[in-house]
């Protein structure tokens, strides 16, 4: 973000990593994870990739308007084309 979509100030302060109360105890700070999708003929042994990542926010310094974004959509993207999808069910939180 280099100008603010909202009153369009530049001054920007980016990269700003994203934490919740969780943080604090361990545990870690929110993203999204797309799960490969399990194919008709799986193999004997066999256990999803999955792709996860979690999220930056740019607020703008004039205004507050804040944007939330990730440096790794590329990876998102390619797994969203090869049908990966975000079962909510299958998610685990991990210790760090
Ligand atoms: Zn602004």
């Amino acid at each position: 973000m280099n100008a603010c979509p909202e009153c369009g100030s530049t001054e920007i302060i980016p990269n700003l990593l994203v934490f919740a109360d969780e943080a604090l105890l361990g545990q870690r700070p929110p993203y999204v994870k797309l799960i490969e999708p399990k194919p008709e003929k799986p193999p004997f042994i066999w256990s999803p990739r999955s792709v996860a990542t979690g999220f930056r926010a740019a607020i703008c310094g004039a205004c507050g308007y804040t944007r939330f974004y990730t440096e790794h959509y590329a990876k998102l993207l390619e797994a969203h084309r090869q049908g990966y999808t975000s079962q909510q069910d299958e998610l685990k939180i991990v210790p760090i």
